[in-house]
C-alpha cells in the first residue's frame, strides 16, 4: 500500500502520509523509520533539527534499503537559527546523511536569540522565552530561498504560521511556501486558515492528526460511531478524514502495527467516509470540542484563533 501523492505549487509531488518522528526516542526511531519504509510502504518522513533524533532517523532510512531518491524527507529550521539558515540546514543534512532535503520548513515564526542562555530554548531572567524581536521574518525567508537556489533543498515551506505571519513574508517572497504544517485534527480544524492556504495554493500539512500522545480524539463518540459504521479503527477515521480533505497527514508512531495501519487503514478510510461523516467531523470543534494540544508559550502574538493565553 502506498499513500496518494499531492501536487505542490512548484509542480513537485509529496506523499500524502508521512511518518512523524517528534518524541520518538533515539533508541526507537531507527526501527520505526526502517519498518515504515521497508514494510509499511511509507515514502515520506517528517523530521526536525529540534527533535534531536535526526541521526537515528538517518540510520533508519539507510537500514531500509529504499533508495534515497524514492523517499521524501522533510526537516525544519529551529528558532535559534533564523539568522543562520544554512548552518542549521547543514547540520540536518549531516545528521540525516543526505546531501539534499525534499522540503525544508521554518519550524515556528518565532526567531529565538541565537546568543541566548540555551541552544534550543533560550530564556530571559524572568523565565520567558528569549525571542529575538530585532530579527525580521522576511530575512529568514530570503535565506530559505537561497537554499533552493543552492540545490540543498527542493522545496521550502513554513510551519505554525497563522495568516498574520504568512502575510509578513508573502508580499516580498520570491518563492511561495509549498506547505504550511499546522496542528490540524477534528478538534482543531482551523477551517478559516485552511481556506486561506487553499486560496494561496499552499498545501495544509496536518501535524498531531491523532491529537498527539494521550489523545482524547481516539475515544471521541462521534469518531467511534463513524469507525464502527465502516468497520474501521478510530485512528483510521482521524487520519482518513484529513486525507479525504486533500491534506498531507503526519501520524507518528513507533509501534509497527500502528505505523502500518496509519497508512493502509487511513487510505481505506478516506475512500469509505461519506460526505455526512466528513460534515460531522468538520463540526466537532464548533460544537464545543475545540482544543489545541501543542501550545509552546511563545511571548509573541502568533495571530492564531484559539491560542491559549499563556503569555
Ligand atoms: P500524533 O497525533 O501523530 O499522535 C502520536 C501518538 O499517538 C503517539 O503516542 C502514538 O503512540 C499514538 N498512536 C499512533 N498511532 C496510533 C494508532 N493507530 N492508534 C492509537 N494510538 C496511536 O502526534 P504528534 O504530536 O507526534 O504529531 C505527529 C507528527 O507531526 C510529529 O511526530 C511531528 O513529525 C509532527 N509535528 C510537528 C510539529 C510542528 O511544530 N511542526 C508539532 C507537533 C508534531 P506510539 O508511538 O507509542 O505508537
Amino acid at each position: 500500500m502506498s499513500a496518494p501523492l499531492v501536487k505542490l505549487n512548484n509542480g513537485l509531488e509529496i506523499p500524502a502520509i508521512g511518518l512523524g518522528t517528534w518524541q520518538s526516542k533515539s533508541n526507537e526511531v531507527t526501527a520505526a523509520v526502517e519498518f515504515a519504509l521497508k514494510e509499511a510502504g511509507y515514502r515520506h518522513i517528517d523530521c526536525a533539527w529540534g527533535y534531536g533524533n535526526e541521526k537515528e532517523v538517518g540510520d533508519g532510512i539507510r537500514a531500509s534499503g529504499v533508495p534515497r531518491s524514492d523517499i521524501f524527507i522533510t526537516s525544519k529550521l529551529w528558532g535559534t537559527y533564523h539568522s543562520r539558515v544554512e548552518e542549521c540546514l547543514d547540520q540536518t543534512l549531516a545528521n540525516l546523511g543526505t546531501d539534499y532535503l525534499d522540503l525544508y520548513l521554518v519550524h515556528w515564526p518565532v526567531p529565538l536569540n541565537p546568543k541566548g542562555n540555551h541552544p534550543i530554548f533560550p530564556l530571559l531572567p524572568d523565565g520567558k522565552r528569549d525571542v529575538d524581536h530585532s530579527w525580521d521574518l522576511k530575512d529568514t525567508w530570503k535565506q530559505m530561498e537561497a537554499m533552493v537556489q543552492k540545490g540543498k533543498v527542493k522545496s521550502i515551506g513554513v510551519s505554525n504560521f497563522s495568516q498574520k505571519k504568512l502575510d509578513e513574508i508573502l508580499p516580498t517572497a520570491e518563492i511561495i511556501p509549498v506547505v504550511n504544517q499546522l496542528e490540524l485534527h477534528v478538534y482543531n480544524p482551523q477551517h478559516k486558515l485552511v481556506e486561506y492556504l487553499r486560496s494561496k495554493d499552499i498545501v495544509p500539512e496536518a501535524y498531531s492528526p491523532l491529537g498527539s500522545a494521550g489523545s482524547p480524539l481516539l475515544s471521541d463518540e462521534t469518531v467511534l460511531d463513524i469507525a464502527k459504521k465502516h468497520s474501521l479503527q478510530a485512528a483510521d477515521v482521524l487520519v482518513g478524514y484529513l486525507l479525504a480533505k486533500g491534506m498531507v497527514v503526519l501520524p507518528k508512531s513507533i509501534t509497527p502495527s500502528r505505523i502500518a495501519s496509519n497508512l493502509s487503514g487511513a487510505v481505506n478510510a478516506s475512500t469509505k467516509l461519506e460526505s455526512g461523516d466528513i460534515e460531522k467531523l468538520d463540526g466537532l470543534a464548533a460544537a464545543g470540542k475545540q482544543k489545541r494540544f501543542i501550545t509552546p508559550p511563545w511571548p509573541v502574538d502568533l495571530g492564531f484563533d484559539h491560542w491559549p493565553s499563556l503569555l
